[in-house]
């Protein structure tokens, strides 16, 4: 579904994607791990188009979107992405977060808009007495489910997570990363960004390991967790684990 070929990405003269190339497959959640400032943001936001890479390919759907001159939201409504951040528009209800994409993208009546955002936030456990809350009302935890309940909406044929539970307080990471889970096996395609190293091996079918815009090494969780061969990415899971 994803086909990602020779990506390489400068800011000025600085090289931060160096030839990234991989496939995800219908179905497949890859995990990628990697130090600060690896560029796994990068590459996450040039396969959301939110940057354009200055070589390479990223066919998705049969497409290579890098060359993409219209219909761009048209595909990105197609790639889900949630944010470190969340990212959900504070002057917004949960509800309204959820149903506004389905509104303004998907061009969805407001009866059908609410209907699915009212089953995509049960989904993730969101229930009707938070519905009507903003985000400032709500947990990160709970803001980071209505973060994904938005991104289920749209029905993308990919999510792309960048450090999901990361901004969360460590009680609320466990609620967020069971819904991932709970996508993961329901089929959903994903791309995550995270050092959740127990969620990547209940739930990657492979991890990749970035390092200075390469992918330095990439396998099944548990080999490339405990037993890696790249010196660089023992020393880093020394540290996680
Ligand atoms: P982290 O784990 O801290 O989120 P990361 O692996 O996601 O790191 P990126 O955010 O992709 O890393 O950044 C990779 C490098 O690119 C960093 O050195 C960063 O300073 C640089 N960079 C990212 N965005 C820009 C930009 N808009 N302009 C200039 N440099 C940038
Ligand atoms: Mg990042």
């Amino acid at each position: 579904i994803l086909i990602v070929e020779d990506l390489w990405k400068s800011y000025g003269n600085h090289i931060v994607l160096k030839g990234i190339s991989f496939n995800v497959r219908e179905g497949e959640t890859k995990v990628i791990i990697g130090p600060s400032g690896s560029g796994k943001s990068t590459l996450l936001r040039c396969i959301n188009l939110l940057i354009k890479p200055d070589r390479g390919s990223i066919v998705f759907d049969g497409i290579d979107i890098t060359k993409l001159k219209s219909n761009i939201s048209e595909i990105r409504s197609r790639i889900g992405f949630v944010f470190q951040h969340f990212n959900l528009f504070n002057h917004l209800t949960a509800l309204d977060n959820v149903a506004l994409g389905l509104i303004k993208v998907k061009r969805k009546s407001r009866s059908e808009a609410y209907n699915i955002a009212k089953e995509a936030l049960l989904s993730v456990g969101i229930t009707e007495d938070l519905w009507h809350k903003y985000p400032s009302q709500l947990s990160g935890g709970q803001q980071q489910r209505v973060a994904i309940a938005r991104a289920i909406a749209m029905e993308p044929k990919i999510i792309l997570f960048d450090e999901p539970t990361s901004a969360l307080d460590p009680e609320l990471v466990s609620e967020v990363l069971n819904v991932m889970e709970n996508l993961s096996r329901k089929g959903m395609t994903m791309i995550v960004v995270t050092h959740e190293i127990g969620f990547a091996i209940k739930v990657a079918d492979e991890i990749m390991f970035m390092d200075n815009g390469v992918i330095i090494e990439r396998g099944d969780p548990r080999s490339i967790i405990f037993n890696p061969k790249n010196e660089r990415v023992k020393k880093f899971m020394e540290k996680l684990l």
